[in-house]
């Protein structure tokens, strides 16, 4: 089956080949580890996992090697770490192993590597060094700076112009700087802060700007050029614009990643995210309330490319969905041997498009629903399950689910749908009084709303 990717590089479609026919070598940009992961950080994982699987399938588990980094040194960290009186370490490694679980949890393969930056600070100094030595990085106040006139067709996968660039780096301009668009490889470390001591000769100890940790580790890892590179799509600029500079100038390459790939915006409850907009919720607290499989299936009903949405009305849909599903395949055990349906595969090869393989596991439950024929019935069941399961899903019994999530509450998702769209319509009305009495009703069903300024309404399942 002909697999097609989106390519930021090119806006188009393309037809995916390998550069090395015998491999494929993915690199996500993974998290930057301080505090547990947000909803928003569960896209891209969830997203590059099923193209991870889809790519395992279609050239062998063996041959596909995924590395998703783990920034490890970082001022959020450093300041995180002191407000906490932990050390960096500790804090690093403790957030680290929550976002592991959180992963797992939500039905993603572990990476091939994790690579951390700070273990590969030679790597970086490496490049650095090859970048000042090549003229497209000079050293000012100890400092290094990427040189960005020095390469002609920097900008390329962002296509902004310099005006748009300049507003997007949003950065006072540090004195020691040739040129405002240039960025930081290498700096000085402050009193307290990690430090190691600095390619080209300067004295003082510093630290790694974050983009050079990416080109550098996917090199380690990777090579000089593989093939994809994935990552949200508010890295496009400056992050991957810049890993891109940095590679391709050390290794003189047309290119960093042949084929780069990037997931749309989130949302909460149609709000950007944020602690002051009352909507930030951690991938932990929705693991509390819900199974990781109802999360993962709500996020690829959008399209990856797509801004998606993420509403409790969502949430509570995925899970009328999984819980239908899994009553019909209630008693089929994990079959062994069945391939994928070949719709569900095709779809994904078109771009990951898994709100058509969802719409064909819809079409294969409706199919053993009306299904006469016991065994036909068996061969369906087996096709459903092992197509769930290559979207990662489906893949416990469903008493094992429950157990799997000892904090789950079962949620009539009909009935508080219902009631929300009832509220909804009852404050357009203006009739407050029977909007109240229904978040009553949906408090005692173990529903907690929260009205904000903003006319929007966020939840959460009562613990
Ligand atoms: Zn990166």
């Amino acid at each position: 089956m002909q697999l097609k990717l989106y390519n930021t590089l090119t806006r188009t479609k393309e037809v995916f080949q390998p550069l090395d026919q015998t491999r494929v070598r993915m690199y996500v940009c993974g998290p930057t580890v301080y505090d547990f992961a947000h909803i928003g950080n569960a896209r891209p994982l969830i997203e590059f996992d099923v193209l991870y699987r889809l790519l395992r399938h279609l050239y062998g588990p063996d041959r596909v090697k995924y590395v998703r980094n783990v920034t490890d040194v970082d001022d959020k960290i450093n300041a995180r770490a002191a407000e906490r009186g932990v050390a960096i370490r500790e804090l690093t490694e403790e957030t680290y192993n929550n976002f592991k679980e959180d992963a797992a949890a939500l039905g993603c393969l572990p990476p091939a590597v994790e690579p951390r930056a700070t273990e590969h600070i030679e790597e970086m100094k490496t490049l650095i060094e090859r970048l000042v030595a090549a003229g497209n990085a000079y050293v000012a106040d100890d400092h290094v700076l990427f040189d960005v006139a020095s390469m002609p067709d920097y900008g390329k996968l962002a296509r902004r112009s310099l005006d748009e660039m300049l507003a997007g780096a949003r950065v006072e301009v540090a004195p020691y700087k040739r040129d405002a668009m240039d960025f930081v490889l290498w700096k000085p470390s402050k009193p307290g802060e990690p430090a190691w001591p600095s390619p080209c000769g300067i004295a003082a100890p510093g630290r790694p700007g974050w983009h050079i940790e990416c080109s550098a580790m996917s090199w380690k890892h990777l090579g000089e050029t593989f093939d994809i590179h994935g990552g949200g799509i508010d890295l496009v600029f400056p992050h991957h614009e810049n890993e891109i500079a940095q590679t391709r100038c050390a290794f003189h390459s047309p290119v960093m990643a042949d084929f780069w790939m990037h997931n749309g915006f989130l949302q909460v409850e149609g709000a950007k995210m944020a602690k002051s907009e009352g909507n930030f919720v951690t991938i932990r607290e929705l693991l509390a309330d819900w199974p990781g499989e109802v999360l993962r299936l709500n996020m690829l009903r959008t399209h990856y490319r797509q801004p998606i949405d993420w509403t409790m009305a969502g949430v509570l849909e995925s899970q009328k969905v999984l819980d239908h599903w899994y009553d019909i395949v209630a008693d089929t055990p994990m079959p062994i041997g069945v391939d994928a349906d070949d719709e569900v595969v095709g779809s994904l090869c078109d771009d990951l498009n898994t709100p058509s393989a969802l719409t064909r596991l819809h079409a294969l439950a409706g199919e053993i629903r009306s299904c006469a024929s016991g065994l036909h019935q068996l061969e369906l069941k087996n096709k459903l399950k092992a197509s769930a399961g290559f979207l990662g899903l489906l893949e416990f019994t469903k008493g094992k689910a429950l157990e799997h999530h000892p904090h789950r509450r079962v949620v009539d998702a009909d009935k508080v749908n219902a009631l929300i769209d009832a509220r909804n319509a009852a404050r357009k009305a203006k009739s407050f009084k029977e909007a109240d009495r229904i978040r009553e009703e949906l408090h005692a069903l173990g529903i907690e709303l929260e009205d904000h300024k903003d006319g929007t309404t966020t939840w959460k399942v009562k613990r």
